[in-house]
């Protein structure tokens, strides 16, 4: 079978983890060998007519459909798909839409394109869609009758005050339900009752009939159905009752005949009931042998982030953020917008490890992987953020040949200079003339200790005149300063200097002139004007919700600043969603949104050139 779970992966190592362990000693104790594929999920009928399983395992990743999937998402999918890649298995796109009231067909295609974009993909010859829990409804009301008629649930009369307060807690055993003895016919007839519409909302629920005095309040006799008249996205009016998420789960997974179920640990304590009702429904005859298994990890914790979809959305309605696709937002679609690359992510996956303890991951690891991924692939391009003029004074004699004043001379940079042995990069071209842009912060009248950029000419302590500094406008000439010009108010409107004449980068001699610093620059006459959009983190607090705090309160202020810059033809023609490192800033990316190429460049910061986040 060629590689069915995914196209594309990382070069980087694979480190073991417990997973991969049980998973490898699955494989080869052949706890699954025996297992029968139908070709679709179903009920153990069904598979026992099937084949035997071409897919060694199955994993699934089960969203629900009830908001944009974050960074901590991403890490699941990178585990899911990742292990069913890595050991001949097939990972499942499951829909997780038991819950009538949640989920919407935005949220779902969202989630599609998120998966596809990461690099997996769930398609099976003859099988493309994903699953939907929702589709197994009718199994999971057939399986409750079966668990009704072997004695192993009940419909429960109490209100949910006397539930709870007959549960007890940790120090004390529950109470069992006046209803709990109720004979099989009795739940029967009134579980059919239930999804008949005959009773209210709330009035009454199904639950498994366990132990009232077990440890794990979970084995307590959790309720497994509820009466609730919502309209459901996929099933609409058909039922009034829908299955609880403990229930419906553990089904789901045995229907795909799913080996190896992996989830966050909040779901830990929930694993002894997902065992019991495998059990239940297997020894039953309604699931097939053998039962999937429950592994729990430690979800992603990141620095100065909320994985929360509930609190996310909060920002969202909030108008906090401008959207989902906010890039401060840590939303798959935030983060591509913001120019994570699938491969930093599956990378940053790899690197975090899986395990079964909590921590906080930084920030910085994060971007870390960013900046991995890009400083190969991104082009460089020049592009002055804080832009002041620079006159070459002299250009109008040196050129006068070729037209004096409106003389461009042509340059070129490579787009990738660091590119392995024998492989060529691309060419950028643009042009130098007698005004260029370069960066405020390059011109210092009264230098500080240690700077090497533009200097104008000065008298030293002893009265001796020190010539300006030189520079090579990279890429171009070098130059030599002169001096600068002011306004009113003393702010400096232009800086002045001189073309040193056969300096020009790449032509025999060009190096004979030595200088201490090469500076960024864009041509006045090929530069175009670019809306940069500089983010920040999007909290101050390292740990925004921990604890039950106020996120919203540790917000921060400044994580969006607006500029113009101006930039080199080759950023202004790139194309949305390119990304490049504008040397000596960062790395930034097109706005998939909102740049049109070549008229309107808008790019967003996606990381800085190295980790400013410690300091
Ligand atoms: P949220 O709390 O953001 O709504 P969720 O767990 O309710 O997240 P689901 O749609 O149920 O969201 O999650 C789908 C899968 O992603 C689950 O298997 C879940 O365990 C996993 N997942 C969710 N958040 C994280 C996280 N921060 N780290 C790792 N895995 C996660
Ligand atoms: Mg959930």
């Amino acid at each position: 079978m060629s590689s069915p779970t995914s196209a594309s992966s990382t070069d980087t190592p694979k480190t073991s983890n417990f997973l991969r362990q049980i998973i490898e000693s699955d494989l080869e104790t052949g706890t699954y060998a025996q297992r029968k594929w139908a070709g679709s999920p179903g009920d153990a009928s069904h598979h026992a007519a099937g084949q035997p399983d071409p897919a060694k395992i199955r994993t699934r990743f089960p969203p629900e459909p009830n908001g944009y999937l974050h960074v901590g998402h991403a890490k699941s999918i990178c585990i899911n798909f990742g292990l069913a890649r890595d050991y001949g298995g097939v990972c499942h796109l499951r829909f997780d839409d038991t819950n009538p009231e949640k989920e919407d067909t935005e949220y779902v295609n969202s989630i599609i394109d998120a998966v596809k974009w990461l690099g997996f993909s769930w398609s099976q010859p003859g099988n493309d869609a994903p699953y939907q829990a929702s589709d197994y409804f009718g199994f999971m009301y057939r399986a409750a009758e079966y668990l009704i008629e072997a004695g192993h649930a009940y419909v429960d009369e109490q209100t949910s005050e006397q539930m709870r307060a007959n549960r007890g807690d940790f120090g004390k055993p529950g109470v069992d339900s006046p209803f709990r003895s109720r004979t099989p016919a009795e739940n029967l007839a009134r579980f059919r009752e239930m999804r008949d519409g005959k009773h209210e909302d709330g009035s009454m629920v199904l639950r498994a009939k366990i132990d009232m005095a077990s440890p794990n309040i979970n084995m307590r006799d959790p309720a497994i159905y509820r009466i609730r008249r919502a309209t459901h996205h996929n099933t609409g009016d058909t039922w009034c009752i829908y299955p609880m998420y403990t229930y419906a789960h553990p089904i789901e997974d045995a229907l795909e005949q799913i080996t190896h179920s992996i989830c966050t640990l909040e779901f830990e304590d929930q694993r002894p009931f997902y065992d019991w009702l495998m059990d239940r429904l297997c020894e039953g005859g309604l699931l097939a042998h053998p039962a999937p298994k429950q592994y729990e990890f430690a979800r992603l914790n990141l620095t100065y982030v909320i994985t929360s979809k509930r609190k996310l959305a909060q920002l969202v309605y909030d108008h906090k953020v401008s959207g989902w696709d906010d890039p401060r937002m840590p939303t798959i679609v935030g983060l591509r917008r913001r120019g994570y690359t699938p491969e930093s992510l599956q990378l940053f996956a790899e690197r975090i490890g899986v395990t079964k303890s909590d921590s906080w991951i930084d920030y910085s690891t994060l971007e870390g992987c960013l900046r991995e991924d890009l400083e190969a692939k991104a082009h460089r391009g020049m592009a002055v953020i804080n832009p002041v003029k620079l006159v070459l004074t002299n250009w109008d004699d040196v050129f006068a040949a070729q037209g004096g004043a409106s003389h461009l001379e042509p340059c070129t940079q490579p787009a990738l200079p660091h590119q392995p042995e024998g492989v060529e990069s691309p060419t950028r071209h643009f042009t130098i003339g007698k005004e260029v842009w370069i960066e405020r912060e390059d011109f210092e009248e009264v230098p500080p200790k240690g700077y090497k950029r533009l200097v104008p000419p000065s008298i030293d302590a002893s009265g001796n005149a020190v010539p300006g500094s030189k520079v090579r406008l990279k890429g171009g000439y070098v130059i030599e300063c002169t001096g600068s010009t002011k306004d009113a108010n003393g702010v400096i409107t232009e800086v002045l200097a001189t073309v040193v004449p056969d300096t020009k980068s790449g032509t025999p001699g060009s190096d004979s002139v030595k200088v201490k610093a090469a500076i960024t620059w864009v041509g006045v006459a090929d530069g175009v004007s670019a809306e940069v959009r500089m983010y920040d983190r999007l909290f101050l607090d390292a740990q925004p919700d921990a604890g039950g705090k106020d996120f919203i309160e540790s917000l921060n202020p400044n994580s969006l600043k607006v500029v113009t810059a101006i930039v080199e033809p080759s950023l202004a023609n790139a194309a949305p969603d390119q990304k490049f490192q504008f040397e000596r800033h960062g790395y930034f990316v097109a706005d998939r949104v909102d740049h049109v190429q070549g008229t309107k460049p808008v790019f967003n910061l996606a990381v800085g050139l190295k980790d400013s986040w410690g300091k």
